[in-house]
């Protein structure tokens, strides 16, 4: 195995082919690396900007051997590839972040526990019944929410529970799977922070942003985040606290709330780019690309700083169609994912206006 730092010429493997690996790709190209996509999609956003794709499923061993021995490093940039396809992986090549970091970051109540020996997020009690859930919505009232432990994004797998909900109703509503229910957190803004972190324990933090969902998909990023100073530092504690304590190397992007008295609470968190960091590529000295291929390759972390403020905007479904009229204010960074198919609610590409 070849020791860090993986020197501009090595190859990167990247698990997933969505648009954080198209993005991570360009930026590893940039400082000279070749990346290599692992996906069971054809035709991958990803694989578009890279030099080389294995199209196979996250359990097919004789690939992922193949991968292993074609590749220097590995990372990834999709959350629910299997945690044994990491720990296979990585008895033949380094894998960053491991195992650990996406165990953790896959399981909403693993993830609750592990934030909650340090710090604070929404009360909770595990659902795996209907029995629990009634005893769950006794203890924390309502409104409240059910979500399903492991598999959920942008809304989905997730019912509100309200005085008059009907629990074994909600409860079928989410499948019967493994549950968490959270007590609803009144917030006045939600607030994402994401970490790097280098083999040598090195930490960079970019400043907290604010983020506003539209049916439960992130829309826009405001960089920074309009909080005082004081609890923007609580908030970049907490996401450097959590990518030590899990000794992650790479990325880590924790999603907050902050409520109207200042209190920060831990909402999830995601090992890898964030669509809250994309901002980063055009306002900040490291974009979050950049920043995670230093790490993961053991080379110098760069400035997380910010030279502006920005707006991101995602482009969902329909919007990307758009990309004339955005185009047409000159000062617009219009970035899109190569996707055929827009079809409604899929992140189909950004636009970021910076701040003068
Ligand atoms: P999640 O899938 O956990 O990121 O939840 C999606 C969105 O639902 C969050 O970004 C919040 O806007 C909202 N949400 C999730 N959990 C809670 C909670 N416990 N209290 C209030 N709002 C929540």
């Amino acid at each position: 195995m070849t020791q860090t730092p993986y020197a501009p010429g090595s190859t990167i493997g990247i698990l997933g082919g969505g648009q954080l690996g198209r993005m991570i790709a360009l930026a590893a190209a940039r400082l000279g690396y070749r990346c290599h996509i692992f996906t069971p999609e054809t035709d991958s956003p990803a694989a578009q900007v890279s030099a080389a794709c294995t199209v196979a499923a996250y359990d097919d061993r004789a690939a992922l051997t193949a991968f292993a021995q074609a590749v220097d490093v590995v990372t990834l940039e999709f959350e629910n590839v299997p945690v044994e396809t990491l720990e296979f992986l990585a008895q033949t090549v380094p894998v960053r972040p491991g195992a650990r970091a996406l165990a953790v970051a896959q399981d909403r109540v693993t993830e609750k526990m592990f934030f909650n020996t340090f710090t604070e997020t929404a009360p909770w009690r595990a659902v795996d019944s209907e029995a629990d859930l009634v005893a769950a919505v006794a203890a924390l009232g309502t409104p409240s929410i059910l979500k399903t432990t492991r598999l959920g994004y942008d809304g989905k797998g997730q019912a509100r529970i309200d005085a008059g909900t009907d629990l074994a109703e909600a409860w079928a509503s989410i499948g019967r799977a493994p549950a968490i229910l959270e007590g609803f957190v009144t917030f006045e803004r939600e607030i994402s922070v994401i970490v790097a972190r280098a083999p040598d324990g090195t930490e960079e933090a970019y400043c907290p942003v604010q983020n506003e969902h539209r049916h439960h998909i992130l829309d826009t990023t405001t960089a920074p985040a309009p909080i005082p100073d004081a609890v923007a530092e609580v908030a970049m504690d907490i996401a450097r606290r959590a990518a030590a304590d899990l000794d992650l190397v790479g990325l880590l992007a924790v999603e907050m709330f902050v409520t109207a008295d200042g209190r920060v609470l831990v909402n999830e968190m995601a090992p890898r780019p964030h669509n809250s960091g994309h901002w980063t590529m055009d306002a900040c000295y490291t974009d979050q690309f950049e920043q995670l291929v230093r790490a993961v390759c053991g080379l110098p972390l760069g400035s997380p700083q910010h030279r502006c403020g920005a707006v991101m905007r995602n482009l969902l479904g329909d919007d990307a169609h758009d990309w004339h009229t955005i185009l047409s204010d000159p000062k617009a960074r219009l970035h899109l994912y190569g996707k055929a198919e827009a079809r409604p609610g899929r992140k189909m590409g950004h636009v970021i206006i910076l701040s003068e």
